[in-house]
């Protein structure tokens, strides 16, 4: 009976894979003194859960030795480190050209190619990469050249509104339903589209280093695990060829799977909007 039921639920398992990516790594966001302790406990959750996750690293705000030191001990741990740029800057403003927006992305190459398991991926922050033809093919011709390629979201969040709220109701734990119930339902949309897309990729989940994900991570890993969902490294999610895709739609960038459908459903624009309004009624 045992093993009925798990080859039961084996196929489930196999089509629905998670990978976690962190970016920023903006020491800020975690809203606490103790920014070491706080670096050590995503650190230890993870290596509780056997997860391996893609760390996109904003070069300019992790330059003191401290910094350098919490992000070695990420890559002494196998996660792997990539780029975010070096000022986060949204390349979807006019006022910022190809080769301006180039020279920040280089800058930060200087520092996250120095640790060991750099790895050459590039996240637009925001996830905007270009609102016209000229600038898309600037960065797309640029990470070519160098060897790079997109650190695609498939799966893109509102968490770091939910931890701006979350710290501004004092961590309240009234936060941690809703808050997984959203990543829920920020899944399930992507799996509608990966399944009108014909896709049967990992799917790459966008979080931040930030209070609520510091609050939570345990928590959301098992609840994915308990829905269903496989974690898988995110390593091995980025080596589908899913992730070498280059949608062509304009303005460039925002979630792969919903730029790779066209844009027809909901903008994560509007999502935002629907959740703080959630939040509101929260605090
Ligand atoms: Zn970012």
């Amino acid at each position: 009976m045992i093993l009925r039921r798990h080859l039961l639920l084996a196929p489930l398992a196999r089509s629905r894979r998670i990978a976690l990516t962190i970016d920023d790594f903006n020491p800020g966001a975690l809203g606490v003194d103790d920014v070491g302790a706080a670096n050590q406990r995503f650190l230890d959750e993870l290596d509780r859960a056997g997860l391996e996750v893609c760390a996109f690293v904003i070069g300019g705000v992790n330059q003191s030795a401290e910094r350098r030191a919490h992000l070695e001990a990420w890559s002494a741990a196998g996660h792997r480190i990539a780029n975010h740029t070096w000022s986060h800057r949204n390349y979807n403003n006019p006022a910022i050209a190809g080769p301006e927006f180039a020279a920040d992305v280089a800058r930060a190459h200087t520092f996250v190619s120095t640790f060991r398991t750099f790895t050459p991926l590039l996240r637009f922050p925001m996830l905007k990469e270009g609102e016209t033809v000229a600038k898309r093919d600037h960065m797309r011709s640029w990470m070519r050249v160098e060897g790079y390629r997109n650190g695609h979201v498939a799966i893109d969040a509102c968490d770091w509104l939910y931890s701006q709220y979350f710290l501004r109701a004092g961590r309240a734990a009234k936060f941690r339903a809703p808050y997984l119930n959203h990543l829920e339902r920020m899944a399930d949309f992507s799996v509608g589209l990966s399944a009108r897309l014909g896709l049967d990729a990992p799917l790459t989940l966008l979080l931040h280093y930030n209070a609520i994900n510091l609050a939570y991570l345990p928590d959301l890993i098992a609840h994915f695990r308990n829905l269903g969902w496989q974690w898988v490294p995110a390593s091995r999610a980025f080596a589908d060829p899913l992730y070498q895709r280059e949608p062509s739609r304009l303005p460039a960038g925002e979630s792969l799977l919903w730029a790779l459908d066209g844009g027809r459903e909901r903008h994560q624009g509007e999502q935002d909007k629907a959740e703080e309004e959630i939040l509101r009624r929260l605090l």
